[in-house]
């Protein structure tokens, strides 16, 4: 048996986070996290530091919103707070088209169920008020599939993924929100890997009334820090209405603690919890870094690598069928068809963290999450080629290098 009084310390190495999250967080992030004094959760500059926080993430969202603000840990716990306001019997129509999506509507069937649902079956409660449609992995949620269900089922509340990373989709969110509208239904949708990735202002989705995203994909601020989210005026009504079962993620409480007290912006902020100075000061540092770059050059960044990316692994046979400029979804070519999972922990026992899909069927995942740049695209392509070879396929190595070129704009290789 481990002697676990005398463990050595935990030594972690450095992979290369090649998936779809967590993404390489910044270095000026990681800085402002280990550089942080030690002050409590109601020193004058960690609070002064949630509300710059709180008018930050307005910008990097896009809205006025005054319901906008972080909510401590990963992207499920500002999904679980922006489902807070679904309660038992209400009628919800959700789309999945993925893991993440699919895990959406689990969440939406727990807090949807009534009593009795639950306990019949608690890990997963088939809601008679909720409605899932299911889109085949590989496609995308189109207008016309949630008009479709909207005007069937009329419900109170429906919800998306923005981008299922799961399959790597990107969904029609203007066409969502349209219909929300049209049927005055509230939207909500899981922006996890969209905010900081995507050029999108959400005031211009009148439809959808919660977002809610996380801190490590296009955030770039994994050091567990904060989930953004943005609830619309109508939200926080239907809300107070209604009431909702949770203290720690309930919108309103939560919201004290950024300044956002009783429907108005206040100088600073009342206790909800304990926050850290750490992950406050990286959260910062993280928005900072978004606002400085923008989200128009960040977006116009990602499609441009994504799309070397993508030319690279086609010339090496690989078909590809994500459309999310942030990852590659991909089977690998025929001779190599159905050993998608070995060619991934291939990768990964060397410290190239690449990912399989989730579910059914088994491809591949490759992100570039804060790799912009030539040189991480040319080692990802590399070390994914080396795989491919590895495992007995093979390919030309000048179709590959001519694919990078014609994006990069000069020979890759040293000729
Ligand atoms: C990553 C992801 C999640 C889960 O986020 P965590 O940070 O792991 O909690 C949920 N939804 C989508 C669309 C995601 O990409």
């Amino acid at each position: 048996m481990t002697n676990v009084i005398s463990l050595p310390q935990l030594d972690i190495p450095t992979t290369i986070a090649a998936g779809p999250g967590p993404g390489n967080t910044d270095v000026r992030v990681l800085a402002r996290y280990a550089g942080a004094g030690l002050a409590d959760h109601m020193h004058p500059d960690v609070l002064r530091g949630m509300v710059e926080c709180k008018q930050m993430l307005r910008e990097v969202m896009g809205t006025t919103n005054l319901h906008t603000f972080g909510v401590a840990g990963t992207g499920w716990s500002g999904l679980d707070m922006m489902f807070s306001a679904v309660m038992p019997g209400d009628k919800v129509v959700v789309f999945v088209n993925g893991t993440f999506s699919g895990i959406d509507g689990l969440t939406v069937r727990m807090k949807a169920a009534t009593a009795e649902e639950l306990a019949e079956n608690a890990l997963d409660p088939q809601a008679a008020s909720v409605t899932i449609i299911d889109i085949p992995h590989g496609q995308s949620v189109t207008a016309e599939i949630v008009e479709a269900a909207l005007s069937e089922h009329k419900p109170k509340w429906a919800a998306m993924a923005h981008w299922e990373t799961g399959s790597g989709r990107v969904n029609d969110i203007e066409g969502f929100s349209a219909a929300c509208v049209r049927h005055d239904v509230m939207g909500l949708v899981d922006a996890v890997s969209s905010l900081g990735v995507g050029d999108f202002r959400i005031d211009d989705y009148p439809g959808v009334h919660g977002w809610a995203s996380c801190p490590q994909k296009g955030i770039c601020c994994l050091p567990l820090t904060y989930a953004p989210v943005s609830f619309t005026d109508r939200y926080i009504e239907t809300l107070k209405a209604t009431g909702t079962r949770t203290f720690c993620h309930h919108p309103i409480l939560e919201a004290r603690h950024w300044g956002i007290i009783d429907g108005a912006d206040v100088e600073r902020g009342t206790y909800h919890r304990t926050h850290s100075a750490y992950a406050v000061s990286a959260f910062h540092e993280a928005l900072r870094i978004c606002l400085q770059q923008t989200i128009a050059q960040r977006a116009a960044d990602y499609s441009f690598h994504e799309a070397a990316l993508r030319s690279a692994v086609e010339a090496m046979g690989c078909e590809v069928t994500s459309d999310m400029p942030s990852l590659v979804v991909l089977n690998l070519p025929g001779a190599l068809a159905g050993r998608e999972m070995e060619l991934v922990q291939h990768c990964r026992a060397q410290n190239f963290g690449i990912w399989p899909t989730l579910s059914e069927p088994v491809q591949v995942r490759i992100g570039i999450l804060n790799l912009l740049n030539e040189r991480a695209i040319t080692d990802i392509v590399s070390r994914f080629g080396a795989a491919i070879r590895e495992l007995g396929g093979s390919f030309d190595q000048n179709a590959v290098d001519a694919a990078l070129q014609s994006h990069y704009g000069r020979a890759v290789a040293a000729e």
